[in-house]
């Protein structure tokens, strides 16, 4: 298969060379050197933009920062959609608002295009190790297409519905998840302030009703989760700057629709205040420090 991949970031880089890693034909490109010379020294095709990586393949796979690279690389300029041929398909892995990929998936499809929304989740290790999930927005015929695709990159393939279902599945979850994090991290805090031992209280609401991913697999507080960021001071995990990103997208996706998100507003204004402190590259559970400066 030739497939063009645009954005070889901390994400895109490793799903590229899982798919380099299975055969298949990788036409690169990004604005970073840095990422091109790792993709080619991995066997990748550097390309010199996006249209030159698309004009050689019949699949095009975006990783991109945000909806604004998203627009650009398939409608801008140098689109990727003006080069496509007929019957191409599209798979934009980003996180970015639903409406923005609606809005590409409406040029694609007038072209006979496939598009699809498949961002993910598992992170940059899920990304290295090949075991993403990726929650696909596409019509049935696209989702049986990409299918075989993505299995190169991940584990799982969920069918979330049409053309942005992705992405308001990823943004639905990652809003719990902040807010999760932030009652454990606000539970966690309070019952130091009170005097129990962490790993006493850890127990106890890891065997009762608060038990969530945030209590168990990704505990705030260090030595809780042996694996956890919060046990090597909050690094190599999901970022602040990455959750406070999917917040907005949340709350502003909400506010095209008029529905209230209260607890998503608060937490958003918790990472915001992480970001100002600049601790933007650390794990999203390093929010703890909004209650207790060292916990
Ligand atoms: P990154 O910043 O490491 O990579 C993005 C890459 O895109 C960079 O190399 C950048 O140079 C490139 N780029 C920007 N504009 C471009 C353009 N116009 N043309 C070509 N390349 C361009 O980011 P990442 O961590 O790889 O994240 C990518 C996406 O995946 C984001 O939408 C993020 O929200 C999502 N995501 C990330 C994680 C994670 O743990 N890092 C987890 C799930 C989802």
């Amino acid at each position: 298969m030739k497939i063009a991949f645009i954005g070889l970031g901390n994400m895109g880089g490793a799903m590229a060379h899982n798919l380099l890693k299975a055969g298949q034909q990788v036409f690169g490109f990004d604005l970073s050197e840095k990422a091109l010379n790792t993709f080619a020294s991995q066997g990748g095709i550097v390309c010199e933009s996006p249209q030159t990586a698309a004009a050689q393949a019949d699949v095009v796979i975006s990783m991109l920062p945000a909806a604004k690279h998203v627009r650009d690389v398939y409608l801008g300029e140098d689109g990727v959609l003006a080069v496509l041929k007929a019957g191409s398909l599209c798979i934009d892995c980003s996180t970015i608002d639903p409406k923005t990929i609606q809005d590409i998936a409406k040029t694609a499809q007038d072209k006979g295009i496939q598009i699809c929304d498949a961002p993910v989740s598992g992170g940059t290790i899920g990304a290295q190790a090949g075991t993403l999930t990726f929650m696909v927005g596409a019509n049935s015929q696209t989702f049986e297409a990409v299918q075989p695709i993505l299995s190169f990159m991940g584990k799982n393939t969920v069918s979330c519905g049409e053309v942005g279902a992705g992405q308001i599945a990823k943004i639905c979850n990652n809003l719990i998840l902040g807010i999760s994090m932030a009652a454990v991290a606000e539970g966690m805090a309070l019952g130091a302030k009170l005097g129990i031992d962490a790993h006493a209280l850890a127990g106890v609401i890891n065997s009762s009703s608060g038990r969530c991913w945030s209590s168990e697999v990704c505990n705030p507080w260090p030595e809780i989760s042996p694996n956890a960021p919060a046990s090597r001071g909050y690094t190599d995990g999901f970022a602040n700057q990455l959750m406070l990103k999917d917040l907005g997208l949340a709350v502003e996706a909400a506010g095209q629709v008029q529905q209230p998100v209260l607890l998503g507003g608060l937490v958003q204004q918790l990472y915001q205040q992480m970001c100002l402190q600049g601790k933007n590259h650390l794990d999203f559970s390093s929010v703890i420090q909004q209650y207790l400066p060292q916990p």
